[in-house]
């Protein structure tokens, strides 16, 4: 089995479709920093869904069984349908899911799920408008993105994990009833701890709501069962006792996960990242001429050499031009 410096397997990989995004959130995309003049890359930059697959049917020779669409924002990407479709026929992919920020999600739900995706994850901080539209950047209805949660229910694209990041003073009020929303069979919430990914969002360690204070503020109210973390996962995940619904915690930030990492990531415009934190990714575009024995030989090549594990060594390194999230999307 391919294995990086650390022992660590290659069998999952993130997929950016695109790099733009509808909505402009204050910790991936801050409106302060360019407003309107993020700069996107043009169509004919994208990989296209065939190059995609192509890549994507190498990764799974090399042992990746999990498959994660995101973006930017890829329900923007014309033909996802289309793409998914084509990506639920690769035997050997046993997951197939898609994050979205829920905008566009209640027109497309059904025709996703009939398209072969497995399940989704959806981006949601705020239930409450202001805040939302607050962290969004955007003056969009809340209820739009609520309504994008029910078709992905109705059309049992489950389990529905909800992502939440959660900033000081900017929604950390709202634990107790985000956690009670969304505490319903087949769903599950992640807390995410906000991230020092890329340079934008003027990051500050005081602005982290860790998870351990999360924990505590659900348990206030909630008992939970703990469950645990599963080599290759990120989240930890806690059952509430009464058997109805799950809370997650992912600790990047507090309790790295470094040495189970065994994630690629491959950005819209085809570089693989071997780390969230990357500087640089490697061009697999100009690959695409060669044949997949050569990119199967490449990609190993770059896995076998892989030792990233930027969160553990987070406090000892002062890492400039880190690639942004909406460049590989998470
Ligand atoms: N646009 C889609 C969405 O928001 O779900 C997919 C791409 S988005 C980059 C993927 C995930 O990254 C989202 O759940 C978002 O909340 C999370 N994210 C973005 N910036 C983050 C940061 N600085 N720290 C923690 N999570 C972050
Ligand atoms: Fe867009 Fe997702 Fe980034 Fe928010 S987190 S700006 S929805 S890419
Ligand atoms: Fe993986 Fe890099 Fe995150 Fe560590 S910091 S868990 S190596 S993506």
């Amino acid at each position: 089995m391919l294995k990086d410096h650390l022992e660590r397997p290659l069998s999952s990989l993130r997929i950016s479709v695109i790099d733009a995004c509808n909505f402009r959130c204050t910790y991936c995309m801050p409106v302060d920093k360019y407003g309107e003049n993020y700069k996107f890359l043009p169509k004919n930059k994208l990989l296209t869904f065939s190059e995609i697959i192509r890549l994507i049917k190498v990764f799974v020779k090399l042992g990746v069984k999990k498959i994660k669409i995101t973006g930017g924002e890829p329900l923007l990407r014309a033909n996802i349908c289309d793409f998914i479709s084509s990506l639920s026929k690769i035997p050997g992919i046993e997951d197939i899911s898609l994050t979205t920020n829920g905008y566009l999600l209640a027109d497309k739900a059904q025709l996703l799920k009939e398209a072969g995706l497995h399940r989704v994850t959806i981006s949601l901080d705020s239930l409450q408008p202001h805040n939302f539209q607050k962290i969004i950047g955007r003056k969009y209805s809340l209820e739009k993105v609520l309504q994008g949660i029910s078709a992905a229910e109705q059309a049992q694209l489950f389990p529905i994990k909800i992502n939440v990041v959660l900033i000081k003073n900017y929604n950390d009020k709202e634990i107790l009833d985000i956690v009670k929303y969304f505490k319903k069979q087949h769903y599950a919430i992640r807390f995410i701890e906000y991230m020092d990914v890329g340079n934008v969002n003027g990051w500050q360690m005081q602005q982290v709501v860790t998870s351990k204070e999360i924990l505590q503020k659900i348990e206030e109210e909630y008992p939970l069962v703990a469950h645990g973390l599963e080599y290759g996962e990120v989240a930890d995940r806690y059952f509430h006792k009464d058997g109805i619904g799950e809370v997650n915690f992912i600790s990047s930030v507090t309790k790295p996960f470094c040495s189970s990492c065994v994630r690629a990531r491959v950005s819209a415009e085809g570089k693989l990242y071997t780390c969230l934190f990357a500087t640089e990714g490697h061009d697999l575009k100009c690959l695409l001429n060669e044949s997949d024995d050569e990119v199967h030989k490449y990609l190993s090549n770059i896995w076998k050499n892989r030792s990233d594990r930027y969160s553990e060594e987070r406090s000892s390194t002062t890492k400039k031009n880190k690639v942004e999230m909406y460049h590989i999307g998470g």
